[in-house]
């Protein structure tokens, strides 16, 4: 098919949309409404530079003969399940452009397919999380009226999170009740919106992310601390959102604060080794390294194949002043796992401990500044 790439944003604009409330339009076209010439299938569409301001992506015809444009062209079910398809998996990818272009079509020719509306929606709001266009209500509000819908949970829960992102609790709770829903799901979406939900899920995804950077940029472990924090002031007793909140405050060098989190996080969590094994972090940071010791204790009883907790304990002990526990402790953690380089570099450390050759270390910057590996312990 051929397809008019539009450069002129004004020519771009003059492109009738279809409203959602209009139906379906036109299928076959017997000729120009015109002249009577022969039409040709065509795709109208905004070029890249072009598109961030206008994305047009619209079906219909040209007529060769006089110049006519006719728009929209109806898609058959076929051509539109598989822009439907191409729209998934090009968002699937990360291929938003094309995901965009793909369900525009589909949204401009079936104005009132709310599948369409929906993923175009959520695409739209993929793209920067932290703000949410007008227009992805019209689409979201589009969908609540349109058919095509056999769940509106997920449309539910985008209306929320476009009015939540705005900061709009009320809003949100009132695009909730405006969906029909299985009574708990209402419940534990309203739930969820009160407690600013979102910006856990906003927080956490970008946080789980930046942690498995080397050296992640600042600015963006901030934000999702920040988001985080402001998830905890509605929800305070939120032990996963305290334990990441713990864990980008020590990215961030927020020593005491990150001890602090952990701190709440270990008391909602008693029984949780990766929360304890934080804690334990956390308060080797700022020194505290005979309190170390409890939650490192329990975290290794808990998982104790785990050569990690093992290595950990056997710092806090290090640090607290006992060497040859934490020698045994090291050797047991070798056994465990013979591949840790980590956990070599201490032993060797601890070798000379023992022996008198050095001072022991007093902090965990000492033990990183005296290996050659960097770092001992799993941070
Ligand atoms: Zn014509």
């Amino acid at each position: 098919m051929r397809t008019v790439v539009l450069r002129n944003l004004e020519r771009a604009r003059q492109f009738p949309l279809q409203a959602p409330s209009e139906g379906r339009r036109r299928g076959e076209l017997e000729g120009c409404e015109s002249c009577g010439g022969k039409v040709q299938e065509v795709l109208f569409t905004t070029e890249p530079a072009l598109w961030s301001q206008y994305p047009l992506a619209l079906d219909g015809w040209v007529c060769p003969d006089c110049g006519e444009v006719i728009t929209p062209r109806y898609l058959e079910p076929e051509e539109a399940e598989a822009l439907f398809q191409n729209g998934l998996s090009a968002a699937e990818t990360g291929r938003w452009e094309e995901a965009e272009r793909a369900l525009r079509r589909l949204c401009n020719s079936w104005p009132r397919y709310a599948p369409a509306r929906v993923y175009l929606a959520q695409v739209l709001m993929l793209q920067d999380e932290s703000r949410v266009p007008p227009e992805v209500d019209a689409h979201l509000e589009a969908a609540l009226s349109g058919e095509g819908l056999s769940n509106q949970a997920p449309l539910a829960e985008l209306l929320a999170r476009a009015r939540l992102t705005r900061g709009d609790v009320e809003g949100a709770l009132q695009a909730i009740a405006r969906c029909s829903l299985e009574p708990e799901h209402a419940v534990q979406l309203a739930d969820w919106a009160r407690g600013r939900g979102d910006l856990y899920d906003r927080g956490s995804k970008a946080l789980i992310e930046l942690l498995e950077q080397g050296q992640p940029p600042r600015e963006e472990v901030a934000r999702a601390v920040d988001d985080l924090l402001e998830h905890l002031q509605h929800r305070p007793d939120s032990w996963a959102a305290l334990w990441l909140a713990g864990r980008g405050q020590a990215l961030l060098q927020e020593l005491e604060a990150s001890c602090v989190l952990l701190r709440r996080a270990s008391q909602l969590q008693p029984e949780h080794p990766d929360v304890l094994r934080e804690y334990c972090l956390a308060l080797l940071r700022v020194g505290l390294n005979e309190d170390a010791l409890e939650p490192a204790r329990k975290a290794r009883e808990l998982r104790p194949e785990d050569a990690g907790l093992v290595t950990n304990l056997a710092v806090a002990e290090l640090l607290a002043g006992d060497p040859d526990a934490a020698k045994a402790l090291a050797e047991r953690a070798l056994r465990l796992n013979p591949k840790d380089a980590n956990n070599r570099s201490l032993l060797l450390l601890l070798e000379d401990v023992c022996m008198g050759r050095c001072q022991p270390p007093r902090s965990l910057g000492e033990i990183s500044g005296r290996e050659s590996e960097r770092g001992t312990i799993q941070q």
